[in-house]
């Protein structure tokens, strides 16, 4: 008899541009061909309502565009616009976008009266709304499915305009594919990590605070990610070809990739990454004597 599988798992990516989002979640999962009919213009009653007192999730690609954008770095944009948080169902660190106000319910830093200052570059939970996306993991096997749902607010009246569209037509419109690209790897972190909390964490503990730091350091920081690969004792113990580690001088976007294999590597253990041969047979050797094996 085969063995009984793992339940099905789905795990919500981007909910919505608001807090209140989880009892506007509509229980109907869409597929890319689907349609919807939605508009969002200056012309609606609700323009620009919600933005503000949003709920913001900076993914790594929404960051490095920012801060290109505003020419400034990592490090001005985090502590100008942003409040540390933690994405809970995973334990780890992220950074959400500071809204105005004493109560974080006021304007986002963005906000004009001609709508959102940084259009072009918005967060992707902006661009998604009023759609999410959310991913499943079938059973025990290790391959995902992305999905789609709707958020209905009140307040959101773009639902009440007549242009239809399909799931597809609208991401696309929304320009949103390069940024997923890149964030994918991410994407598969936070849920891998929401899936082995569940189980208590890797061998039924949390993951350190410093990996944490780790983790909240390639999603954030891709300079300070950068000083650590080439200031550290990265690229002596990691197997990384002379010409890649050319590219990724001056490439984001490629060292932001080798942040998420680095990170699935450190924490799950996963082959993402090679370690040089020899470091490899130091630490097997020091594994070895621990374990009295030597
Ligand atoms: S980044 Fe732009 S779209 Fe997103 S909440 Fe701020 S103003 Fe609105
Ligand atoms: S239609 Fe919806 S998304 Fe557009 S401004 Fe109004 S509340 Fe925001």
């Amino acid at each position: 008899m085969s063995k009984k599988r793992q339940q099905d798992k789905a795990e919500d990516i981007f909910e919505s541009a608001r807090a209140s989002a989880g009892q506007s979640v509509q229980p109907v999962k869409l597929g890319l061909d689907d349609g919807f009919c939605f508009s969002c213009h200056p012309g609606v009653s609700c323009w620009n309502t919600c933005c503000h007192g949003a709920d913001v999730t900076l993914t790594p690609h929404d960051i490095l565009c920012l801060t290109r954008r505003l020419e400034i770095t990592a490090e001005e944009f985090l502590s100008q616009h942003t409040a540390p948080a933690v994405w809970d169902r995973a334990g780890l660190p992220v950074a959400k976008l500071r809204m105005g106000g004493k109560d974080g319910e006021g304007p986002c830093p963005f906000l004009t009266d001609e709508g959102c200052s940084v259009y072009d570059v918005r967060p992707a939970t902006c661009r998604y709304y009023p759609l999410g996306l959310a991913a499943i993991k079938h059973g025990d096997s290790d391959a995902k499915e992305d999905f789609h749902f709707m958020v209905k607010e009140d307040h959101c009246k773009g639902h009440d305009e007549d242009k239809r569209q399909t799931v597809a037509a609208f991401l696309e419109e929304q320009g949103i594919k390069d940024g997923d690209r890149i964030n994918r790897g991410w994407i598969d972190i936070l849920m891998k990590m929401a899936s082995w909390r569940s189980l208590g964490g890797p061998g039924g503990k949390d993951i350190s605070k410093q990996t944490k730091q780790m983790f909240f350091m390639v999603s954030t920081n891709i300079g300070a990610f950068r000083r650590f690969v080439f200031e550290s004792k990265f690229l002596d113990t990691y197997e990384i070809d002379p010409e890649a580690a050319e590219i990724l001088k001056t490439d984001d976007e490629a060292l932001l990739l080798l942040g998420f294999d680095w990170l699935k590597s450190v924490i799950f253990n996963e082959p993402t990454i090679r370690m040089n041969e020899q470091v490899l047979q130091k630490a097997v050797a020091k594994v070895r004597t621990d374990l009295g094996a030597a």
